[in-house]
């Protein structure tokens, strides 16, 4: 069986590592870019290794790496962020960030009795026993709660800072949702990770494991443009090569690039539920200092302006040069404005709102600058995943290709649906191949 795989980020390459382990299957993963890792692919600039996209992993314990290792014969070194040097602001003021039950005691966006009914709802998810999972989204739950409001703004931020979003969009995201992944996160024991090393660590072990097979090839610079089906295969045109055929396409794209594929083709009509999804987009603010300026804390969320700032190296020292330091902040962006220059201003007032934080805790920063990017918008999600958008099933009934990548359906947020959405699909196909096997056996 000879498969095709369209887009060699997470999940692309997830995928084709599963696959490559098949003694029946070959195939060629298809890159537009000239390298590999899509959103999470890493950079080295002036002795700094930064991170595109992809920094955390929430709940690695409990995370689908852990099957990933298991499964591959790979291994994905981590570090737990320092829970104690884990920041919230509020009102101008740090305080700790309730992440665990010591936190929770010591926080002050909580009074006593709002730490008594939140640590009352925290095990209610744990249990599986909390009614926010028959809400058709977070605002519904919101509206009818009688607790106090400063556990409703918390409950409000925790959902931006997971699935990196507005406040206002926070409210839209499903009940059953958020129950689920607050229900994985809560048990976990080591909540907010960094792969040390950078995401390179990951794409490159996929990247060797495919390639080791043999039987699987990768090809970048070489963005697929259509396909064609004659009977049982599937014939794709690329940038630089015509007809080439296969027996299954599994396109591990954003949905949003999955319909412009689709465009003009027999399945077009099949994608139009999933034209209108929104993304999720971020304001990222990534700075490599030549010394370390200040180290007050390892990860500050700002609940005033919905921002943090990562202290990446103080996790992950590899990172940044001897004496380096290397932040990186984010800010979560609405989507809706009237005129453009609405939205160019309020771009504007994110940047200045990233680096008052940046004077308020990281004075003189200015002064040892060695790197800086700034990317305005950013897609950390290609399907924000509230109420009103829809993930993409791994298969269409009427569609005869596989769909994987982070705007798929699939276990978990972020990085975390690419991987789990491709290794789905690609044990599928798997399943089917060694169905196929036990068939021509008899
Ligand atoms: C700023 C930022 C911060 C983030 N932080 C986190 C985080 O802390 N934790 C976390 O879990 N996740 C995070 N994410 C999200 C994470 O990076 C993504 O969810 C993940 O990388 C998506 O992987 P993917 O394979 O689904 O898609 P992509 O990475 O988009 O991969 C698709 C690939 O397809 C290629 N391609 C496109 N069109 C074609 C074509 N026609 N032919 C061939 N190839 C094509 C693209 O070049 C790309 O390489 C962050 C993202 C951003 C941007």
């Amino acid at each position: 069986m000879k498969i095709a795989i369209i887009g060699g980020g997470l999940a692309g390459l997830t995928a084709a590592a599963y696959l490559s382990s098949h003694p029946e299957i070959e195939g060629t993963v298809f890159e537009r870019s000239p390298q590999l890792g899509g959103r999470a692919f890493t950079y080295e600039k002036a002795g700094f290794t930064l991170n595109y996209g992809a920094h955390a992993v929430y709940g690695i314990d409990r995370h689908t790496l852990r099957h990933m290792e298991d499964e591959l014969g790979i291994t994905i070194p981590s570090k737990q962020v320092d829970k104690r040097k884990v920041m919230y602001a509020k009102n101008g003021r740090l305080t700790p960030a309730p992440l665990d039950f010591v936190n929770i005691m010591k926080t002050e966006v909580l009074t006593t009795m709002d730490k008594v009914r939140f640590v009352g709802e925290v095990a209610a998810i744990i249990g599986n026993l909390h009614q926010l999972k028959n809400y058709p989204t977070l605002g519904d739950y919101l509206d009818q709660s009688h607790a106090a409001d400063d556990v409703k703004e918390l409950w409000a931020h925790l959902v931006c800072s997971n699935f990196f979003i507005t406040p206002e969009e926070a409210r839209k995201v499903s009940g059953e949702v958020i129950a689920d992944y607050y229900h994985n996160l809560f048990l976990s024991s080591r909540p907010v990770n960094y792969v040390l090393g950078s995401w390179a660590v990951i794409t490159n072990q996929l990247k060797e494991k495919v390639e080791n097979s043999g039987r699987w090839t990768i090809s970048v610079k070489e963005p697929v443009e259509t396909i064609l089906q004659d009977g049982k295969q599937f014939l794709l045109n690329t940038k630089s090569r015509e007809l080439l055929p296969f027996d299954a396409v599994i396109i591990a794209l954003p949905v949003q690039q999955v319909v412009k594929l689709m465009e003009s083709s027999p399945w077009e009509a099949a994608m139009i539920p999933y034209m209108d999804n929104t993304c999720t987009e971020v304001m990222v603010y990534d700075l490599g200092f030549s010394t370390i300026v200040a180290r007050p804390f390892h990860y500050i969320s700002d609940m005033d302006n919905k921002l943090f700032i990562s202290d990446v190296s103080a996790t992950d020292n590899t990172v940044a040069p001897e004496n380096g330091q290397l932040l990186q902040g984010i800010a979560y962006l609405n989507d809706e404005f009237a005129t453009e220059e609405e939205r160019k201003q309020y771009l504007e007032k994110k940047s200045s709102q990233l680096e008052a934080l940046f004077d308020q805790h990281y004075p003189n920063w200015r002064d040892h600058v060695a790197v800086k990017r700034v990317s305005k918008k950013a897609m950390v999600s290609s399907v924000k995943n509230i109420a009103s958008n829809r993930l993409l099933p791994h298969q269409l009934p009427e569609v005869p290709f596989y769909f994987c990548g982070d705007g798929c359906e699939g276990k978990g947020e972020l990085a975390e649906r690419a991987f789990s959405s491709a290794r789905i699909v690609a044990q599928q196909l798997l399943s089917q191949q060694n169905e196929k096997a036990k068939v021509s056996s008899i």
